[in-house]
């Protein structure tokens, strides 16, 4: 409510700042609850980092992606699940993602390695002898079987009271065998973070995959980019089922009174200046949270001090991410038989993962006739790019140089033929979140009433990536309609503790006005019972 002479705000049941998938995600299945919904997003669309971009004729994902899911099919993830639970089609294709080494010695050919779920557990040993060029004896495998017996039964939940053991405390302590434990730190390219930041009940929640389904699978709509695929239907849902959403509107600040959520304050970038507070008994904070705690969205006296400490630790691991494209005059990949590939470089001594690329067909970019599209990920963690939280200029371009020479290794020809060149660096936060931390950010806050937590920058142990945020909507979803029940039982309670009161009142008024006319007869009860 208009507060202090600041504008008059608007009232909702849920306001959700961050307009990204996982404000999205909650925010359909809200709307479809019927809750009075509004999403706050500062940007001028919705997307987040599923957004797309328009480079030089060609739509693309803006930052390049597959979606992935442990359960061993695509149509067992959440992501899906959630389609499925809007009445929203999903179609999608599979996505290998086999490993790739490249060297001067071999122009022109790519040895790959792709996993093959048939194989469980084995499949990650061979995966990573593959791509660390490591022969595995029994006596190694025996050693990493030590994993694979630990995890394989331990459901998401066990995964997560082991949240705050670091993975590479676990292999120091655990592992004896010195390849054995060079395989493990070999996990680092793939799982895109130093192992030393990787809690243990992540890497568990992961590893189960494979006893449980074979592995990982990764996949991607068969239709549009991420943005027509996922988050334009997202957005269309809620604004068809009543929900709103604001856009080039940035969120300064939740607001709280007696430890209860009361709305949020925003500014309005088509009005400049123009601070406005939308009141609501629900505030999810779908963005990260150690970016709302740094700008001060969410005060830090709205936090435990455990809680404080494991948003810092997050914060810290936080690094950035870098997407290239690159526009070729004409064909110098092979189109057929690739999905995403996972590229190492033999020539730096040890096979050293460089990054990751894929041709822009494949996540359904539109390309110019006769030209390619050629998409790079490159993890911002890797020992060689290392970015860090500023990403220096300098450490971008070699990153990209490191890729552009692996490239031209593999495909002679490949740096001639660009015609168009760019690079986007995106902050990647949602695989820190799964580092030890002392306590576990959970979906809902530990003590501000009505405070909520969506977004992949929350809970340690879950899906991969940004099925995670699929996940989490539907407990968030379930917990905030109860909440908001509760309320509302809380709300007639106390109106009708009012009405009652007042009919009291009424009823003692009359009687003492008309005492003398109504002695010896009873009052009538007015109105509603
Ligand atoms: C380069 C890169 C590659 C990736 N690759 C993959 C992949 O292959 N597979 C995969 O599953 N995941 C991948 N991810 C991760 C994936 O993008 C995220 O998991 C997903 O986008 C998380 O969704 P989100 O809604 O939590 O956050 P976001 O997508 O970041 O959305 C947050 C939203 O909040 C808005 N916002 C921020 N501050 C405010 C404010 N003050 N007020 C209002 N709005 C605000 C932002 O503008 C944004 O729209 C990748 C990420 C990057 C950067």
């Amino acid at each position: 409510m208009a507060k202090r002479g600041i504008a008059r705000g608007k009232d909702f049941d849920v306001i959700i700042v961050g307009g990204g998938p996982g404000g999205l995600a909650v925010g359909a299945m809200l709307a479809k609850e019927g809750v009075k919904t509004a999403i706050i997003e500062k940007d001028p669309v919705v997307g987040g980092r599923y957004r797309s971009i328009d480079f030089h004729g060609c739509r693309v994902d803006s930052a390049v992606h597959f979606l992935v899911t442990l359960f061993g099919s695509p149509g067992k993830s959440y992501t899906y699940k959630l389609f499925t639970h809007l009445g929203l089609p999903l179609e999608y294709k599979l996505v290998q993602w086999p490993i790739a080494l490249v060297s001067k010695e071999t122009p022109g050919q790519l040895s790959t390695f792709a996993m093959d779920l048939k194989l469980g557990v084995d499949n990650f040993y061979q995966f990573f002898a593959f791509a660390t060029g490591m022969q595995m004896d029994d006596s190694v495998k025996k050693e990493l079987m030590k994993l694979a017996t630990i995890t394989s039964d331990m459901s998401e939940d066990e995964c997560r009271q082991v949240t705050n053991v670091c993975f590479a405390d676990w292999i120091e302590k655990n592992i004896e065998d010195p390849m054995a434990k060079a395989v493990l730190y070999g996990m680092e390219p793939v799982v895109g973070a130093p192992i030393k930041d990787m809690s243990f009940g992540f890497i568990a929640n992961a590893w189960s995959a494979f006893p449980r389904v074979g592995g990982v699978v990764t996949y991607y709509p068969k239709r549009g980019t991420l943005e027509d695929a996922i988050i334009a239907p997202l957005a269309e849902y809620i604004t068809n089922h009543g929900g709103k959403i604001i856009t080039h509107a940035t969120a300064r600040s939740i607001l709280v009174e007696e430890g209860k959520v009361t709305g949020v304050a925003v500014h309005d970038d088509h009005m400049r200046f123009m601070l406005e507070e939308y009141s609501a008994p629900v505030v999810v904070c779908a963005m990260p949270i150690f970016e709302a705690v740094a700008q001060h969205i969410l005060g830090s006296e709205l936090l435990t001090d455990d809680w404080l400490e494991s948003i810092r630790l997050i914060g810290s691991r936080a690094v950035h991410d870098l997407s290239g494209f690159y526009l070729l005059r004409k064909d110098v990949l092979p189109r057929k038989g690739h999905g995403w590939i996972h590229i190492f470089d033999v020539d730096y001594g040890l096979p050293t993962y460089v990054g990751d690329w894929c041709l822009g067909s494949f996540i359904n970019a539109t390309e110019p006739k006769g030209k390619q599209l050629v998409c790079s990920y490159i993890s911002g963690s890797s020992e060689l790019s290392h970015f860090g939280l500023t990403a220096p200029m300098g450490k971008v371009r070699q990153a990209n140089k490191m890729f552009k020479d692996a490239m031209e290794k593999a495909f002679p020809g490949f740096n001639k033929a660009i015609e168009y060149e760019g690079l986007n660096v995106q902050l990647s936060h949602g695989r820190y979140a799964y580092g030890p931390v002392p306590v576990e950010v959970n979906i809902q806050s530990p003590n501000i009433q009505g405070l909520y937590f969506g977004g992949d920058s929350v809970w340690n142990v879950g899906q991969p990536a940004s099925e995670k945020v699929f996940q989490i909507a539907f407990p968030l979803c379930e917990r905030i309609v109860k909440h908001l029940h509760f309320l509302k039982q809380l709300d007639d309670i106390s109106r009708g503790t009012q009405i009652k009161k007042q009919a009291t009142g009424i009823a003692k008024e009359k009687g003492g006005k008309h005492a003398q006319a109504s002695k010896g007869k009873p009052v009538k009860r007015r109105g509603k019972r």
